[in-house]
């Protein structure tokens, strides 16, 4: 009876992280990893310039998450520049891509990290425009030089490193660029400083977390938003999805999972799998009134959206009859809450929907295939949420839930 009970327990406790709702919508901190000695001997790095970020973007357990594909050994300086281009979808000359290519590469291998990881930064940070700065940071990869300013010294980096119990420091030259706003502006060397940094906190993570009290993640990168205290393992989780896109944009190799309804293979709406579902299908709505009707993906503006099967278009259109065309600049309130959708049918009883696109680019009675292009991840419909895609899978016209068809390209919080 004992063991059962005990059993129960483990199991609600193993499983209840993958069932409730994230964190953010029961507002509840994350765990945090517990304090160990000896304290480190200097002050905690941390973001300057923001408030603190809403707790509860990541995963209630980090240890679920696979690991991650790894890079090739060897990156063809071309074909990561077209791959960048794909993924940064902006008219940037081919030129600027190739040196951006150029310097991505060869600072990912002064620093050893990974170049992929590298261009996923520059991704989600700035979506590569170099020019960007905000107070949290500046250029490319976003750069939070307050965060640095002590430990850059004479155009080196010292940092310090949990050697057998103590704390040991360590020293990396950077002679090639000053660590000045107007550097940081340059992507050269920009790239150089990510690269340098990146590399300081993989060799001081995980030691740093115990010390510093951050909540459980699963790569370095996150203590370069943070800095020692990892707040949040949300952000992480958009950069590794960003190195996931452009891993397969330059490999052209998509992710083998499928998931399936009947005897329909379905395939991730979005690149990069697999991803994280951020709401789930059943949630109430509008104060209990109605309930969610889809999954939401957690994903970036401007991301493509791709026809998880063969099929015909239903409708491509704003949600909500009477009106049908979308041309001229209509305003969200407009639109109804779905936004800016597209319907594929894919058999006689299943329906895709993909919903608050920015746009769409396929027409009704259209044929498509599995993971053509249809549209953009975009924000129509929506009043307050993040860009995220909306999807539905409808059998005989009912709602369903998709989780279980699509679970294997899917992350649960
Ligand atoms: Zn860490
Ligand atoms: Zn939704």
């Amino acid at each position: 009876m004992l063991t059962r009970v005990l059993l129960l327990t483990l199991t609600v406790a193993l499983v209840l992280p993958a069932v409730v709702p994230p964190a953010r919508a029961r507002g509840k901190r994350p765990r945090v990893i517990p304090f160990e000695k000896p304290r480190p001997p200097w002050p905690r790095r941390y973001r300057h310039g923001v408030k603190a970020m809403p707790w509860g973007l990541g995963l209630a357990n980090p240890g679920l998450w696979p690991t991650e594909p790894p890079a090739p050994r060897r990156v063809r300086q071309r074909r990561f520049a077209r791959a960048l281009g794909q993924l940064c979808r902006k008219r940037i000359a081919p030129w600027k891509l190739r040196a951006l290519a150029r310097w991505i590469l060869s600072a990912a291998r002064k620093f050893s990290v990974d170049p992929f990881l590298l261009g996923g930064l520059i991704y989600r940070q700035s979506r590569c425009d170099s020019t960007k700065s905000t107070p949290y940071g500046v250029g490319l990869a976003a750069i939070n030089a307050p965060m640095h300013a002590r430990s850059m010294r004479r155009r080196g980096y010292t940092y310090w490193v949990l050697q057998r119990g103590a704390w040991v420091e360590r020293r990396l030259p950077l002679p090639r660029f000053a660590f000045t706003r107007s550097a940081l502006l340059q992507p050269r060397a920009n790239i150089y400083f990510a690269a340098a940094h990146l590399r300081i906190y993989s060799q001081q993570c995980p030691a740093i977390d115990s010390r510093f009290g951050s909540v459980p993640h699963r790569h370095p990168v996150s203590h370069f938003i943070w800095g020692d205290q990892v707040k949040d393992a949300g952000l992480e989780d958009r950069v590794l999805t960003a190195r996931r896109r452009l891993l397969q944009y330059y490999t052209r190799v998509q992710s083998p999972t499928r998931g399936a309804f009947k005897s329909v293979a379905l395939r991730c709406p979005l690149d990069g799998a697999p991803r994280k579902i951020a709401t789930f299908w059943g949630e109430p709505r509008s104060g209990g009134r109605r309930r969610h009707l889809g999954v939401d993906f957690a994903s970036t503006r401007g991301e493509p959206v791709r026809a998880v099967a063969s099929g015909t278009v239903l409708k491509a259109s704003t949600d909500l009859p009477g009106r049908g065309s979308i041309s001229g600049a209509r305003r969200n309130w407009k639109m109804g809450p779905g936004g800016l959708f597209v319907m594929i049918q894919h058999s006689d009883d299943l329906i895709s929907a993909y919903m608050h696109l920015s746009r769409f680019i396929v027409r009704p009675n259209q044929r498509v295939r599995a993971g053509q292009l249809i549209g953009y991840v975009g924000r129509t419909g929506m009043k307050r949420d993040l860009a995220h895609l909306h999807f539905e899978l409808r059998h005989h016209k009912k709602h369903i839930d998709p989780l279980q068809h699509i679970a294997p390209f899917v992350l649960v919080p």
